[in-house]
């Protein structure tokens, strides 16, 4: 057997990785001068690296690893998979078993207006099928002029063009000239960055009125969809405040504008139900499924359509898209396998009832260290902004970053996954935490907060904006 070898030393699997592997969103020449960290297994929440140290893991991979690492069954599942069928196309009037049968758990486990499925790749591919598939929605309803889709500033919804282009991220339209035209992004729901003096309600209530604004702005004739999470991830787990959902939902109701919902880190259980939207009790058109799916065992994501939505499509005659990998039967029986876990094990009452509640306790406790400015979980995803002036929130005098950079690093020397974005310290650890895990992982973080505390200090770095 073929098997990919660990024997080298370190030091020359880091040479080999820097000459010829290009690393995404990283700087390459910061990364070859350093080394890249070697991950060689894991099982259950940890990782083991080439130098045997024992990681918890707190960000579930990259949120996606809901079930944990390790799980036989899905690697059984995925094995006999592929001597059965590895791969047919669902192109030409053909299908197979394992997309049937995923076809038809997704819509039992969906909201009920919700019964079709689009595959995809990823998340991304995902949010480009998205693209096309409301505007050509529009189109078949007989108002072509419907283009034009709203995001918000700071979201992520992929690193495809059209992905990166509903995305908020400066960083990203900076590079390869993005957006693509007909898409508008507005303010997002971070009451401790942006709100200022404000109450959260009035501050979730103005940011969603600016949903309004844009459609008065280019007039509803001309708006196909508003695309958010329903609770931003990447952006570093932006837990709106209440009254931001419900005022989105109403604008949307009252302005014929297809709601998508990018549920691809929020699903899958991760809020304490199934899909973020029932958290935040909101109704979409459309679902960006992706990560929790399969757990990323395999590659998988895909579109959620509304019964309305898909019969409009279909409808319409062809619909004129479609990815090699739509529904490829491996992904399809790993991700049936991974669902059958999920709700075999209880995991979604579980974050909602016992370790959500768990976390959420333990990591509010952090609230009283010195360089901590808030505390906040949904389910199993935690925000921790770092400051050095509690008392008005305030941002770091250098570079933005900077601090948060230091404190990852201190997770990292202490075995611990926590991820920075910006100045922010962000978790979103595998579904099956125990209550000893979160233990562990609070008690690592608290000392690396100290140390990045001391570190700051001594540098003086700790003066505020
Ligand atoms: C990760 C992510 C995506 C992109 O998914 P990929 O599988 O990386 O393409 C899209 N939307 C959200 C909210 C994500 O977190």
């Amino acid at each position: 057997m073929n098997v990919i070898s660990n024997h080298l030393p370190t030091a020359e699997l880091q040479a080999i990785d820097a000459a010829h592997h290009m690393h995404p969103f990283t700087d390459g020449n910061e990364l070859a001068a350093k080394g890249a960290r070697i991950i060689t297994r894991a099982n259950g929440v940890y990782l083991t690296d080439s130098e045997g140290h024992q990681i918890l893991d707190g960000m579930a991979g990259l949120w996606c690893m809901n079930v944990g690492y390790g799980r036989e069954s899905i690697a059984q599942v995925a094995s006999r998979q592929m001597m059965e069928l590895p791969y047919y196309n669902t192109f030409f009037q053909t299908t197979h078993v394992p997309v049937i049968a995923l076809s038809a758990k997704l819509a039992e486990i969906t909201p009920e207006h919700m019964n079709h499925v689009f595959y995809a790749g990823s998340g991304s591919e995902a949010n480009d099928t998205n693209i096309r598939l409301v505007r050509h929605y529009w189109a078949a309803m007989g108002k072509p002029s419907k283009k034009i889709i709203i995001s918000r500033k700071n979201a992520y919804h992929g690193s495809t063009m059209g992905g990166a282009s509903l995305g908020g991220m400066t960083s990203m339209h900076e590079q390869g000239g993005l957006p693509i035209p007909d898409i508008y992004h507005i303010g997002q729901p971070d009451w401790y960055a942006e709100g200022g003096d404000m109450s959260p309600e009035d501050f979730g209530l103005m940011r969603a009125r600016e949903l309004e604004a844009a459609i008065a702005l280019f007039g509803e004739n001309k708006i196909a969809a508003f695309i958010a999470e329903p609770v931003q991830g990447a952006g570093g787990v932006i837990i709106p405040p209440e009254t931001y959902w419900p005022e989105i939902q109403r604008i949307c109701d009252a302005h014929e504008i297809l709601l998508i919902a990018d549920e691809v880190i929020c699903g899958f259980g991760r809020t304490g139900n199934w899909f973020g939207s029932q958290t935040m009790g909101i109704r979409p058109d459309i679902m960006t499924i992706a990560k929790g799916l399969t757990s990323g065992y395999i590659p998988m994501g895909g579109s959620i359509v509304a019964d309305h939505v898909a019969e409009a499509i279909n409808a319409a005659g062809d619909f004129n898209h479609g990815y090699t990998y739509n529904g490829h039967p491996v992904a399809a029986a790993v991700a049936l396998e991974n669902i059958r876990i999920i709700e075999e094990e209880g995991l979604i009452a579980r974050v909602r009832d016992d370790i959500g509640p768990y976390l959420a306790k333990r990591w509010a406790e952090l609230a009283d260290h010195p360089l901590v400015g808030d505390a906040k979980t949904v389910g199993m995803m935690g925000t921790l902004p770092l400051t050095p002036d509690k008392s008005r929130r305030a941002a770091f005098a250098g570079k933005e970053g900077t601090i948060g950079y230091r404190c990852r690093e201190r997770c990292f020397a202490n075995d611990l996954v926590m991820r920075h974005v910006g100045d922010r310290m962000i978790i979103s650890p595998p579904l099956t935490f125990s209550h000893e895990d979160v233990d562990t992982l609070i008690e690592r973080a608290r000392k690396s907060l100290d140390e990045t505390y001391a570190g700051a200090k001594a540098d003086g770095l700790l003066k505020a904006r």
